[in-house]
This record gives structure tokens, C-alpha cells and sequence, in this order.
């Protein structure tokens, strides 16, 4: 499929094209259109690689690296097509906010649900979707239909957290006579997640699993830019977190971008070798980890971080200690928390102050759940 539209961009063999896909109609006239980008290597025939980002409008490490990604060199020795959107949420961006003011949620939930019943559906009391919602449907479609070979979505996470990328679960039928449409059997599922850990695998970072099945549902990952895409279209898809939001570290850029090429060489779209992930940590136990919020704040209180994003940690070892405004311990143990997991720090929910029940750190742990498992009933 060499010739290719995405809005208001048509590919030519050889060049960097732009244009603009509409979203969004507003009320006082005009819209918020998301930013097309596509480059395409004289050797039009090959893979096609979507990568988006700055869907949360804080986060711009992404932005960036789509900009400093796509040059005249890099089309001088692509094969295939490299499709671009810059900011998935034009409104956030512009006011430097995680979500768009015109929606009240979180705009990486509301991809299509891969998988819908029937049932799910026919509901009258249903809101109708908004024009988010309908922008995102309508760009899905255009993935599906370019013949997307993957997808890679670029993301922040926590300021100073370390860089990595998430691996999601991979939904498959079960039983044969199911009520929903469109979800692999096992064996495919196991094949594509195969596909997904060759990339992951190329792109170098640190790989860190997402909450399963039912929490990941629950949650609405499975609406995710890369859940909705992996799970409802079977195409090899993954999140990218790059650190601190509304602050763009130089390293951990170089880094995305050697990622990107290296997933690109894995393709087939780059001949070029293989270049290693440098300037950053890259953390790979020996076993699989999961992210997970721990421990949460068992009262009020300042909380003190005994360990740093990307520091491993043990069972049992203190990770923080938790005092009162005047600085004196709060519980038991002299305030300290423990860890009751074995893995690694990946970054601190923002600020010092915890409510009752708040997460005080953000962990990677041991992981022995499989990430191939039926969708949730
Ligand atoms: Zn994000």
C-alpha cells in the first residue's frame, strides 16, 4: 500500500509531507485538528509506523522527539512510511494541562473498546460520544486501514522518574461461542505478544507490564491509545513514559530517539545497525516486573523518600518515613514504611503531602502473572 492519506496528508515516495486530520468542531467556530506528519522512504513498499503523542497536553518529551525524529536523513534511508501525530489533544496542549478542557476524564481512555457486546451497546440511557471520541474513532480506523505494521505512544510519567516503556495484556476469546466480536484465540494472542516483545525488545528500555486484566479493564487501559489499538485491531502497539512532564531531559530524548530507530531497524525500514541506549539507566531484573502504587499513606503526613527513581529494592526495606508538619514520626516504627515487594523505584507521586490511603511511591515488582489471559467476563 504505498500511496497513503491521513487527513489532509497524501504520502510522496522520498518526502516529508504535512497536513492536518480534523478532530474536534468548537462552538465558536473553527476546530482542534490533530498535527499530521508522514514520511516515507523512496522505497514506498514496507512496513508503516505510527507513532503519536502528547495525548495528556503536560506531557511533551514526546513532541519533541517526533519533531527531532523525522528529518531528510532519516528518509534517505527509510523503507516503508512513518506516520506522525505530534499532539494527540491540540486543547491540552495549548494550556499545558493533562486533559482537554472540553472533556471531563482522561483523554488516553476513550479509544474504541476493543471487544463490545452487543449488550454493552444497546444501552439507551448511553451518553452519545463526544466529538473527542468520534476524532479518536475516526483516527483508529485510519490506523487499522493504513495496514499499520505497530504503534508506539509517547508519554511522561512522574517528575524525575525513570524512562520506560509498558508492556499491556493481550485479551484472547474464551470459549468459542463468546459474546463479543473481534478478540484473538489464545494461540494468536501468544503470537502477537510474541510480535510485541521483538520491539520492546529493540527499543531497549526498561519494560515494565501493566496492571492485568481485570484492573487494566476496570481502569480502562483497554481504551488506551496503544490498548485499544494492540488489543482491538491485533496490531503490535506500546506505551513510552519519558521521565518528568512539562520538563524535556535531553538524555532521555537521544535515548527515545535511538529506541524509535532501533524499533524501525527491527522492521526492516532502517538497514542501518543497531545503536545502544545510552544516558539512561535501563533496569532488567531477572525476573518480569508490573508497575504497582506502594505503599499508600496508612494516615495523613509529610512523607520523607528514603530511596530515588531507578534505586532496586528488597522486601521489607524501608522505602519512606512518614512524619507529622513538625517532623516527628507518624505510626508505628518511626514512621517508616516498608516495601512488601521485591523490584525497583520507578518514580514518586508529585509532592511531599499524603492523605490517608494516598500511594507514596510508584514501584516496578515481581511479576509471575501472564499476560495472556481471557477478557474480563
Ligand atoms: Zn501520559
Amino acid at each position: 500500500m504505498p500511496e497513503l492519506t491521513i487527513g489532509s496528508a497524501t504520502t510522496r515516495p522520498g518526502e516529508i509531507v504535512t497536513g492536518w486530520f480534523d478532530a474536534v468542531t468548537l462552538p465558536t467556530g473553527g476546530a482542534d485538528r490533530f498535527p499530521v506528519i508522514i514520511a516515507q522512504g523512496k522505497e514506498a513498499d514496507g512496513p508503516v509506523l505510527w507513532v503519536t503523542a502528547s495525548i495528556h497536553g503536560g506531557e511533551h518529551t514526546g513532541l519533541i522527539t517526533v519533531q527531532r525524529l523525522i528529518t531528510p536523513e532519516l528518509v534517505a534511508g527509510l523503507h516503508g512510511t512513518l506516520i506522525a501525530i505530534p499532539t494527540l489533544n491540540p486543547a491540552g496542549l495549548r494550556v499545558k494541562e493533562r486533559r482537554p478542557y472540553y472533556l471531563d476524564g482522561d483523554p488516553n481512555r476513550l479509544f474504541p473498546e476493543p471487544a463490545r457486546s452487543a449488550q454493552e451497546s444497546a444501552d439507551p440511557d448511553e451518553k452519545p460520544p463526544s466529538g473527542l471520541q468520534l476524532a479518536y474513532q475516526r483516527l483508529y480506523e485510519a490506523i487499522v486501514a493504513s495496514g499499520a505494521s505497530a504503534l508506539i505512544d509517547l508519554h511522561n510519567a512522574w517528575i524525575g522518574s525513570v524512562p520506560f516503556v509498558f508492556r499491556d495484556p493481550i485479551f484472547f476469546q474464551r470459549g468459542r461461542a463468546g459474546g463479543r466480536k473481534g478478540l484473538p484465540t489464545r494461540a494468536q494472542a501468544q503470537t502477537l505478544m510474541e510480535r510485541v516483545n521483538a520491539l520492546l525488545d529493540a527499543f531497549g528500555f526498561t519494560i515494565v507490564n501493566e496492571f492485568v486484566a481485570d484492573s487494566y479493564v476496570r481502569k480502562n487501559l483497554h481504551r488506551s491509545v496503544s490498548g485499544s489499538v494492540l488489543n482491538g485491531a491485533g496490531i503490535p502497539a506500546f506505551t513510552v513514559e519519558l521521565g518528568s512532564w512539562l520538563y524535556v531531559e535531553p538524555r532521555i530524548v537521544e535515548a527515545c530517539l535511538v529506541g524509535l530507530r532501533n524499533v524501525m531497524r527491527r522492521l526492516g525500514m532502517l538497514k542501518s545497525a543497531p545503536e545502544p541506549i545510552e544516558g539512561i539507566p535501563v533496569l532488567r531484573p531477572d525476573y518480569p516486573v508490573r508497575r504497582c502504587m506502594h505503599p499508600y499513606a496508612p494516615e495523613a503526613g509529610i512523607v520523607h523518600m528514603l530511596v530515588q527513581p531507578g534505586e532496586p529494592v528488597s522486601k521489607g526495606q524501608a522505602l519512606a518515613r512518614l512524619t507529622d508538619i513538625f517532623g516527628q514520626p507518624v505510626g508505628e516504627d518511626g514512621g517508616t514504611l516498608r516495601s512488601a515487594h521485591d523490584g525497583f523505584v520507578l518514580g514518586w507521586p508529585h509532592g511531599v503531602v499524603r492523605y490517608r490511603g494516598e500511594p507514596i511511591m510508584v514501584l516496578a515488582i515481581r511479576d509471575e502473572d501472564s499476560l495472556i489471559v481471557p477478557y474480563p467476563a
